[in-house]
């Protein structure tokens, strides 16, 4: 048989190929932008170079389900967050923030990137021409952010909107969806999407659903009303077709633990029925989230049920970003009202006054129990849901999320087998949002490759001191170019936008 020249020769791997299914100990070739070959007992490749991975573990590289990196990626091409931790795809758009239309994109993002100049681009094939001028270090798929269509169309940011309004914001769906987002979302705990009706997300999803997008929700309520907003979004899939997806699944508060077994219910139920129900999740306790919000909701309310959020007490609220008073990151709210001389409340609320929407916290709302029942569930993915705040704290899911997942949850806790965390960050994400050719590994398949170690792949990440990259992910390839090498960013930018 004739040696294939091939680009590179990976061996002696143990492959994860994404389905699930045991590894194989074998040998991987890359040629140009593609895998080539899959040989489980060594290719007989010439490759212009070798790469020795006895002992380390290759999976197709991971899908960042959920992130706000929408403004990130062109603001920190590298990005450097994500490609330590293994990830080659991070999809954005989630929570209803999106990077389209330019204007309210704009204003909404200020919240993460204060003091940045923010793009303007038309509608969001602007947005992606901007990505394939400049591009990332990852792929980029797009979500189209229902709050930031909703201030696109409207001339008022509350209510419902008229019937021309209505017609606006479908159009820049349309507008959207032609130029190739994945889906769209909704974020109904926030302005301005908590002032849209079911009905309103369900005629955007009659839109949606015959193009073959999904429908991503940061739902109205993940705390007493938990099982509710399932509902709501199970009806949204119901009344359009649409597949779903619940962000972030959590119950939040401590009145509220253990929801999480019904609302898998209620997400099986609908599977069984023939909707495309799934959800995804970060590996830990806290949420985090603009300080805006907790006050709105009444998170810091003794008496009430903390609204969308649930109750948690100020001590358990740590701010991750106050440019104006960086003396308070990394403190908490009520050692700021300690400081100050008065109650948590009046504390947030002088916050906000000095910081406006700048202002973002981490809040420990979650309970270990339930982040393992619902890792644990086999429709689970993984999204990391980070701020990219670099100049703050911002929640260490950030750095850490994908090594957290392998290391102390399948590893250390066994919470599930590495082959089924490899199959939750590849294959199973890359079916659900339609990234074509990504998620396996199998000839033919695009080169999002990453190298880790089972045996030390961790998050070292904390709260304290977020700004970690992670140990035991040597090597990462992105289109078949190394943007990881010996656990050092190369500097390459091959990320794709990857269209549906
Ligand atoms: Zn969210």
């Amino acid at each position: 048989m004739a040696s294939a020249q091939v680009d590179v020769a990976i061996r002696g791997a143990t492959v994860y190929d994404g389905t699930g299914g045991a590894p194989f100990v074998g040998d991987v070739a890359l040629a140009g932008d593609r895998i080539v070959a899959v040989a489980p007992g060594g290719g007989p490749w010439h490759a212009g170079r070798e790469v020795d991975a006895r002992g380390l573990a290759l999976a197709a590289g991971f899908v960042d389900v959920h992130s706000h990196d929408d403004l990130a990626v062109l603001l920190y091409p590298e990005m450097r967050f994500k490609v330590m931790q293994g990830v080659t795809t991070d999809v954005v758009g989630n929570c209803g923030l999106g990077a389209a239309p330019a204007a309210p994109a704009a204003r909404l993002f200020q919240a993460f990137h204060p003091g940045h100049r923010l793009g303007n681009w038309d509608g969001y094939s602007g947005y992606m021409d901007a990505l394939e001028r400049e591009p990332p270090s990852v792929n980029v798929a797009v979500l189209a952010g229902h709050g930031t269509l909703r201030l696109g169309a409207m001339e008022r940011a509350r209510g419902e909107p008229t019937a021309a309004e209505m017609a606006r914001m479908l159009a820049l769906l349309d507008e959207a969806l032609d130029a190739g987002v994945v889906g769209f979302t909704t974020g109904l705990i926030y302005e301005p999407g908590c002032f849209a009706r079911p009905e309103e997300i369900v005629a955007l999803a009659r839109v949606a659903a015959p193009a073959h997008a999904l429908y991503a929700t940061h739902m109205r309520n993940e705390a007493a009303g938990l099982l509710d907003s399932i509902r709501e979004t199970l009806h949204v899939g119901e009344m359009s077709g649409i597949a779903v997806q619940v962000s972030h699944h959590k119950a939040a508060g401590r009145d509220n633990w253990g929801r999480v077994r019904d609302s898998l219910r209620l997400l099986e139920e609908a599977r069984a029925a023939g909707l495309d129900a799934s959800a995804d999740q970060y590996p830990y306790t806290s949420a985090s989230t603009v300080l805006v919000a907790i006050v709105q909701n009444g998170v810091l309310d003794e008496r009430g049920s903390g609204g969308g959020l649930g109750r948690v007490g100020p001590e358990r609220v740590l701010l991750a970003s106050t440019p104006r008073h960086p003396e308070h990151e990394g403190t908490t709210l009520a050692d700021v009202a300690r400081a100050r001389g008065c109650s948590a409340l009046a504390a947030a609320e002088w916050l906000l006054q000095e910081e406006g929407t700048a202002a973002t916290a981490i809040i420990e709302a979650m309970d270990e129990a339930d982040v393992r029942t619902v890792m644990a569930h086999p429709t689970t993915m993984i999204g990391s849901d980070g701020i990219p705040t670099l100049d703050g704290t911002p929640h260490p899911r950030l750095y850490g999320t994908f090594p957290r997942v392998l290391g102390q949850y399948a590893r250390d806790a066994a919470v599930l087998s590495l082959a089924e965390a490899v199959h939750r960050m590849t294959g199973l994400p890359a079916a659900k949002f339609g990234l074509r050719d990504r998620g396996v590994v199998r000839a033919g398949a695009f080169a999002d490759v990453v190298l880790f170690d089972p045996a030390t792949v961790a998050d070292t990440a904390t709260y304290a001191d977020p700004h970690r990259y992670p140990a035991g992910i040597p090597h990462v390839f992105v289109n078949g170019v190394q943007v990881v090498r010996d656990g050092a960013h190369t500097g390459a930018r091959p990320g794709r936008v990857v269209r549906r």
